[in-house]
């Protein structure tokens, strides 16, 4: 149960042109990223993503977990999800990080400091024993590093009560946005004060289940997400 996803298999090389021009960001072109390493420094970062479907002819968007290897993003779930099932027909998969509220001198001009990424495709059964091993450990690692081999593997039944579906990489588009507001020169001295407030994730300490039979000590994936997401010391008391 410890098997190793396979290895990236990209041409690491930096794309600065997009796939196709669905994913062609046009609005503040600026801040568009085409390139796999900053739309897979985005996607590994995040916790959580976005996904976008067609269900019954009407959109549904739903937040989901998902896994990285390689080329491909992986998602689960149980095996009548409904979102999973229509992402084979056609998907939106989103993440977002909020990285601050940017405060501007005009109200218009307010804006976020953020990195996301938009991955455009059709999703893939996977239904390969081996593979859906794969995609079930990165997505466990993706949110908790270390885990996979921390905890009961899942059961034959758990196994199939599971739909675990594939993305491939190749429709993507990031966008990042940083840096202080952008006002016109013209109210630069207006009397509104102007700046970012800036956001991150942070985890408190971790609270073991009540229901812990014996010393269980913590393992060393909740020290890893204590590391990640450790709050930092206020630069001023
Ligand atoms: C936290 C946050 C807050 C935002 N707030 C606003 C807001 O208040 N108003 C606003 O207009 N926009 C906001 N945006 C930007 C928004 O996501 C769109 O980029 C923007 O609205 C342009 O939309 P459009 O339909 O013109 O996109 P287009 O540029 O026409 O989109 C074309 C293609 O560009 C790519 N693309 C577009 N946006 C993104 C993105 N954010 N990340 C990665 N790829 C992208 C996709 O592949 C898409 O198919 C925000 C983004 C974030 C992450």
């Amino acid at each position: 149960m410890s098997e190793q996803p396979p290895e990236p298999t990209r041409d690491t090389d930096a794309e600065a042109t997009p796939a196709s021009p669905r994913v062609r960001v046009r609005r503040h072109a600026d801040r568009a990223h085409y390139d796999r390493e900053t739309v897979d420094a985005i996607l590994d970062s995040a916790l959580v993503c976005h996904l976008g479907v067609i269900v019954d002819g009407e959109p549904l968007v739903l937040p989901t977990g998902f896994g990285r290897v390689g080329d491909t993003v992986y998602l689960h779930g149980a095996a009548a999800n409904r979102s999973l099932r229509a992402a084979l027909d056609g998907a939106c998969l989103t993440v977002t990080h909020l990285d601050g509220l940017v405060l501007a001198r005009t109200l218009l001009n307010h804006s976020m400091n953020y990195r996301s990424v938009v991955v455009r495709g059709r999703g893939r059964l996977v239904t390969d024993a081996r593979e859906r091993l794969i995609a079930m450990r990165a997505i466990v690692e993706h949110a908790i590093p270390g885990r996979w081999d921390e905890a009961r593997a899942p059961s034959d039944a758990e196994l199939a009560m599971t739909a675990v579906i594939a993305i491939d990489l190749d429709q993507v588009s990031a966008k990042v946005r940083s840096g202080p507001p952008v006002d016109p020169e013209d109210d630069l001295g207006l009397p509104a004060w102007a700046g970012e407030v800036p956001l991150r994730l942070t985890a408190d300490a971790p609270r073991p289940d009540p229901r812990l039979v014996g010393a269980v000590p913590e393992p060393l994936s909740v020290a890893g997400l204590r590391r990640r997401f450790a709050s930092e010391p206020p630069a001023h008391d």
